[in-house]
């Protein structure tokens, strides 16, 4: 599962015939541990661009990190251009913004940032939708433009969101951050001003209990990992024939294992009867257990079809029921996080089944918000593009290399970089985006 083009590109005598030879040259990102946050938020000082309220209050939540902000160009490189476009009325005003950042961005260290801050197009006067929807082009294209591990993403501020609540700050230090490794080109939609902001940063999830399904390995022991470093108590669940690895896995994390088939009808029932009895709660779960079939529609199988429907969206369905009618699940709301993924956005060869369910996911989380922020609770997807797991080292090698490189980022994501997205959306910070798809693809070419 390890990349060796990244490897040789970026080491000894190989690195400098790829230089020389001018080959891609997919940097080593700025990334985190999943067992320690041991590194500063960022590599350099913030320039924070335009003005306003807006920018006023980011001014000062990186301030309160510590972080050395600069209105102006400083000398040197920075760690992160903050762009703050929530004044924009008109196109015409945009040539400012769009050049004060285009002459900021060769400064940009290595795995740096560029972040806006605008609002939302629907609802608004054409002229003032047009500015504000233009900025989706802005952005995806200013991250394509981006080198050496560079990510570039957007914050949108609905009505009615004070300009410091939890899920506005929140969202710029995760995007800022390097949890945010692997998630390029995206925008985070903040829509109300839920939330709160934790005591301790590192620790944003001390004392909720989450529950992962398929954490006994790839992707989901990642998520148990990163939850559990930030302070949950996981509850990881996983196939009987996978109860060795899981149990390890849960061993590392102090966490528990429970060995269940998650398309039983029951399945709901046992994960509510073993937090109850355990923790007298259940504060999240993150839906990551999944399966591939895949087939050319032409040759599709019913069994094929079945098993990929059964486990990748009718068994999430059937558990949110079994939760949702508990009325004792703990003090704050329930947050479900479902792992979807690019080839239910985007389609892909082959997955009709795969891709189906993944973007029936999305309606279901879609649906499913309003329901829980009702309770207080949120739903999110997080739609993953090429990671590096047991899964995507199964397809053949050509296609797997394209596969990786075709993303702005030209590497294939790590699991960890999944994880700590699912960890942002889970903590009180994120209260405020519900209903969202953000996806951790390094920007890739397919969808949007
Ligand atoms: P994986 O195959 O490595 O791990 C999946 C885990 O789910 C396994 O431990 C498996 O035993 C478990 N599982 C499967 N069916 C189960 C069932 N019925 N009950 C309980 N557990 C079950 O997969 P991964 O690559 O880590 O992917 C995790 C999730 O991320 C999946 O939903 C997948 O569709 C999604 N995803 C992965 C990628 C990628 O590139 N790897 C991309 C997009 C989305």
């Amino acid at each position: 599962m390890s990349d060796t083009y990244l490897d040789l590109v970026n080491s000894g005598a190989t690195k400098q015939v790829a230089k020389t030879l001018g080959l891609p040259r997919p940097a080593r990102l700025r990334r985190t541990h999943a067992d320690a946050v041991d590194q500063p938020l960022l590599p350099g000082p913030v320039l924070l661009l335009g003005a306003g309220a807006q920018a006023d209050a980011a001014a000062e939540a990186l301030l309160s990190w510590d972080l050395d902000v600069h209105r102006t160009l400083p000398q040197g490189q920075v760690g992160a251009i903050v762009l703050v476009l929530t004044e924009l009325e008109h196109p015409e005003q945009m040539s400012d913004f769009a050049l004060a950042l285009g002459g900021a961005l060769r400064s940009l260290a290595p795995s740096g940032r560029v972040v806006t801050i605008s609002r939302p197009a629907e609802g608004a006067e054409p002229q003032v939708a047009a500015a504000r929807h233009g900025v989706d082009g802005f952005l995806r294209s200013v991250a394509k433009e981006l080198r050496a591990g560079g990510t570039g993403n957007g914050i949108v501020i609905h009505d009615g969101v004070a300009a410091d609540s939890p899920g506005v700050t929140g969202a710029l230090r995760f995007l800022l951050s390097a949890r945010s490794a692997f998630v390029s080109g995206q925008f985070i939609h903040v829509t109300t001003p839920d939330g709160a902001t934790p005591a301790d940063w590192t620790r944003p999830l001390e004392g909720r209990v989450a529950v992962v399904t398929g954490a006994a390995r790839g992707i989901g022991a990642a998520i148990a990992q990163v939850l559990s470093r930030d302070g949950a108590h996981v509850i990881g669940v996983d196939m009987p024939a996978s109860g060795e690895q899981l149990a390890e896995v849960m061993n590392t994390v102090h966490g528990t294992a429970l060995q269940l088939d998650i398309t039983s009808e029951d399945a709901g029932q046992r994960i509510l009867e073993l937090a109850r009895s355990r923790h007298g709660r259940l504060d999240a779960v993150v839906h990551n257990a999944g399966i591939l079939r895949d087939k050319l529609l032409a040759n599709m199988t019913p069994e094929k079809w079945d098993a990929v429907v059964a486990v990748n969206i009718a068994a999430q369905l059937r558990i949110n029921e079994q939760l949702l009618a508990a009325d004792d699940l703990g003090p704050e709301g329930l947050r479900l996080v479902s792992l979807a993924s690019t080839s239910g956005i985007a389609g892909n060869r082959g997955q009709t089944n795969y891709g189906y369910t993944k973007a029936a996911v999305i309606g279901m989380t879609r649906s499913l918000a309003p329901r829980l922020a009702e309770q207080g609770g949120t739903a999110n997807a997080v739609a993953p593009g090429f990671i590096e797991t047991e899964m995507t080292a199964k397809i053949p090698p050509v296609p797997r290399q394209i596969a990786r490189r075709a993303n702005s980022l030209q590497q294939g994501g790590l699991p960890v970089d999944v994880a700590e997205t699912i960890a942002f959306l889970l903590s009180p910070q994120a209260g405020g985006i519900n209903g969202e798809v953000l996806r951790v693809c390094g920007q890739n070419l397919v969808g949007q």
